[in-house]
Formats: structure tokens, sequence, C-alpha cells
């Protein structure tokens, strides 16, 4: 995919990938060999029939191809743009075997865009109001996913979200540069134009609870409150002055547009040399943000190798390109300050690789070697917990591991009536494994609420664009 010039792009918040041209997305789309069995199903979460959309692109019918993912997937600009297709679709393409994959995301992507770009919006089909209504708790991927399936099935759905704004991790986490926010504020719209309510800055668990949700008339509640709490190594230096947990940093910046200080209220420090650890989505957003805050080095400090770093291949090697560097086995065992409790350097432990743990991933272990790196500023990036705001004051709910909500597969909890999905029932995942258990839960409401014995299976709605 086209990609804007590094040296210009890492200067500015402007999106980096450009997307394909039309010409490109019919080139591409032609190479799809329509496989009888196609893999590329089974490797999408949400089991898009792509190659009848990838078939309706060599059609020139584009927006014929946005109605066939529509059916499964409301948010494809957003998915098409980060969603990590190598370990998903395009993982599971036939043609990756002996040559390259077919870009799926991008042409998901293609056509998403294509919608926007000529003006057309979406004409969903409605069922009339059954009368019912159920509250959504979080309105991130999954909570947006649950409110529009169930709000096309005719309930009244309200959205509750603590923040001032929507979108969840997509609007505060995610940032400007990879994931524009207009395209998730188009999102939003769409699942407002389905007749959803949102009240924001709305804590459940403080400002209401779920007990008087119910008492309010709500028949179901679904908690999609996401992975948002900090996750720190507890290693010394962890409170020094210039630590940041990389998902505060990059609220600072995205929601609250720190980048703008003063002309928005947050402030943000910008550090010069950076040092951010962890190597997965987190990490790359937050090393990239900090190469465009005006860092003059900034280095991923990661305790295994490029082949076990968890993050989109694509983030990575964008993120290479604009001088990012990856330091790999090293492992940070203090942060060392200087007299006024600031960051001044980092102290790591040179690692190497052995057997595979539990995760499948070759397991690093000290290998008795340690190395300083002076940096003035840190940024932890090595996963998000759970946050107990809303858990904790529901009595009974069952959770697991570290504070997630216990679900069987269609997101029921063990109290009748609530329902759970996303990264608070996973741990932190991805935007289409958290807006798959939002379609999950929204069936399995629906049959709680309709006091069906026995699923009703459904087909995916039909959505059709129009002028
Ligand atoms: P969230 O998106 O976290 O949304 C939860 C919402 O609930 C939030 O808006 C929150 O404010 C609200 N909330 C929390 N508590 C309450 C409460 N008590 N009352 C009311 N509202 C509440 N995934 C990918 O697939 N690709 C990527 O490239 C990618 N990059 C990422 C980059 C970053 C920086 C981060 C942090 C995550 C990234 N992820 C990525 C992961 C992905 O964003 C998450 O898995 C996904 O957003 C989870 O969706 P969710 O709806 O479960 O939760
Ligand atoms: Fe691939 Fe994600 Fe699109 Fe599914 S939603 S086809 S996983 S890009």
């Amino acid at each position: 995919m086209r990609a804007r010039d590094p040296e210009k792009r890492k200067h500015d918040f402007k999106e980096v990938a450009l997307g394909l041209t039309e010409k490109q997305a019919i080139k591409e789309a032609n190479r799809c060999i329509q496989c009888k069995k196609p893999m590329c199903i089974t490797g999408c979460p949400v089991e898009i029939n792509i190659p009848a959309f990838i078939s309706a692109i060599r059609d020139e019918d584009i927006t014929g191809g946005l109605a066939i993912i529509r059916k499964y997937n409301m948010l494809p600009a957003i998915c098409g743009r980060v969603c990590p297709q190598e370990n998903q679709c395009q993982g599971k393409c036939v043609l990756g075997k002996k040559k390259t994959p077919i870009s799926i995301g991008a042409l998901e992507r293609f056509v998403a865009d294509y919608e926007m770009k000529k003006g057309l919006s979406q004409k969903t089909k409605m069922s009339r109001s059954n009368g019912h209504r159920v509250a959504v708790i979080g309105a991130g991927p999954a909570g947006l996913t649950v409110a529009a399936d169930l709000a096309r099935h005719g309930y009244k759905i309200t959205i509750f979200e603590a923040l001032h704004e929507a979108g969840g991790v997509l609007t505060y986490g995610i940032p400007e540069f990879r994931l524009p926010q207009k395209i998730i504020d188009r999102e939003v719209e769409y699942v407002k134009s389905l007749g959803v309510e949102i009240k924001l800055n709305w804590v459940i668990g403080r400002t209401q609870t779920v007990d008087e949700l119910f008492g309010e008339g709500y028949k179901a509640v679904f908690v999609g409150v996401g992975a948002g709490s900090p996750r720190y190594m507890n290693i010394p230096g962890e409170n020094l002055n210039n630590v940041y947990f990389a998902s505060e940093y990059l609220t600072r910046v995205n929601l609250l547009k720190a980048n703008q200080f003063p002309k928005y209220d947050t402030p943000v420090k910008r550090g010069k040399q950076v040092a951010v650890v962890g190597a997965g989505n987190v990490a790359m957003d937050a090393a990239r943000t900090a190469a465009r805050l005006g860092a003059e080095k900034v280095y991923i400090v990661y305790r295994r190798t490029r082949t076990e770093m968890p993050a989109r291949l694509e983030e990575v090697e964008h993120a290479h390109e604009e001088g990012i560097e990856l330091l790999f086995l090293s492992s940070p065992k203090e942060i060392i300050g200087d007299e006024r409790g600031h960051v001044k350097a980092i102290r790591c432990d040179a690692m190497k690789l052995c057997e595979p743990d539990a995760s499948g991933r070759k397991r690093p272990e000290c290998s008795g070697d340690e190395f300083i790196l002076e940096v003035d500023q840190v940024l932890m990036a090595i996963g998000q917990a759970s946050n107990p705001i809303l858990t904790k004051s529901v009595k009974g709910l069952k959770l697991w591991g570290a504070g997630y909500i216990e679900v069987d597969e269609e997101g029921r909890t063990n109290l009748p009536g609530i329902f759970a999905g996303g990264d608070i029932a996973t741990g932190a995942a991805t935007v289409i494994s958290a807006m798959g258990a939002g379609k999950r839960a929204a069936r399995a409401i629906d049959d709680y609420v309709m006091g069906r014995k026995k699923a009703k299976s459904k087909e995916p709605e039909l959505a059709e664009s129009k002028k």
C-alpha cells in the first residue's frame, strides 16, 4: 500500500498509509483465485465472505462489495486499517503459501473509503421497534457492535460511556496517523443513525449502578468496558518523573490534544531520548507519537526478537522507516533517576531465548550481561489490565484472572441479564475480536429478552449503500 514519505510524515499526525487506488484495487482483486473452500473466511473473526466481496471489486461493483462486507462488519474502514490481517484472513490465504497473499485488509479499506469519497451513505434494513430497552456500557468496538446489531433488531439502546467521546481505544488509544478521527466519528454517527442514544461522561459503577439500570426498565445489560488500566513491571524507578503508562501518554495526545498544548489544557512531557518498553501495537503507537512530539531518538526495548513481536507487521515497518530503533533481547530492570527525580537512564538485562513457553513463543532468559541506555523518558507498554470500577460494583459477578469477566461463548455472565464481551472478558485483544464478541452477545441478548430457549439462527442483516 502507498504510504507517505517517512521524512515528512514523522513530523505530523496526518495519516501515513494512503490506501489503494481503484486501479490497484481491481488489479489486486483479480489475483484472487476464488477458492472453492476459502480459508481466508476462517481466519476472519467475523467471517466476512471475503471471496464474494473481492469478486464484486473485480466486477467493478465497489458498492456491492461494501454491502457484502457490511453484512458481517459494521466498521470496515476501521478494520481495514487496524486489523492484524497477517495473523487473520491474510494469514490463511492459500496464495501466501507460495507467493504474496491477497491484501484483504487493503481491499476492505478501499471499498469503505470509496463509499466515503463518493458521498454514499448506508441504508440499513431495520426491524420494527419491539419496545424493549437494553443498556450497553462502554462505547468501544464491542459496545458499538452490540448496540448497532440490537438496534437493527428493534431494540431501544442506550450506551453509557465514561469518557467525553465515543469510540473507546479507537478514539483515545490509536493515533490519528494510523486511524483518523473523522473515520471513527463517521462510524459512531452511523450507530446513532440507527436510533442508539449515547450518554457520555457516564461512569457505570459511579454515576449509576447496573442494578439501577435494571430498576429503570432495561431488560439486559452488556458490559464492554475494555481493559484500560495500567500495568507496570514493578521495577525500581517506575515512579520517577517522565515515566508514563503508554496508554495514558496516548490518551493525553489523542483524546486531550496535548500535542497542541497550550491551545488545549492538557500538557504532556516531550522526551528527547525516549525508551518504549514493549513491542505490541501500543508500543509502536507510543514510539511513533514520541517521535512526532520531537524526540531525537526513540528506542523500542523488547525482551524477545522481531519474530515474536506482537505488533502488526505494517506498524513495525512504518516505525522502522521513521527511524525508531528496535532493541531486541533487552529487558529493563531499573529506571535510573537524577537528583530531581527525573529519568536519566534505564538499566537493562541482555537476554537470550530458550525453549517456548505456554504462549508458544520462545522464553527469554537473562544472559548475565547488562547495559545502560541514556534516556530522559520511559513509556511503559507491557499490556493493560481490567479496571475494577464497574466489576466491583456488581455483586456476585464472576471474574477470572486479573479481574476479567467470565463469560460463555455467547457472552453470558453468571448473572441473569448481564452480558459482557471485548477486552474486559478476554484481556487486551483486537478490535475485530471485540466486535465478534459483540455480535455473538447481541444474538444471546435477543434470545434472552425474547425468552427463547433455543437460539434463533440469524443471517447477518443486509446493508445497502445509496447516494
Ligand atoms: P475499549 O475499546 O477499551 O472500549 C471500552 C470503553 O468503555 C471505553 O470507551 C471506556 O471509556 C468505556 N468504559 C470503561 N469503563 C467504563 C464504565 N465504568 N462506565 C462507562 N464506560 C466505561 N487492536 C487491533 O485490532 N489493531 C490495532 O492496531 C490495535 N492498536 C491498539 C493500539 C492501542 C494504543 C491500544 C490501547 C489498543 C490497540 N488495539 C488494537 C486493541 C483494541 O483497540 C482493543 O482490543 C479494542 O478496542 C477492545 O474493544 P472494547 O470495546 O472491548 O474496549
Ligand atoms: Fe481481515 Fe479484519 Fe477484514 Fe476480517 S475484518 S477480513 S480479519 S481485515
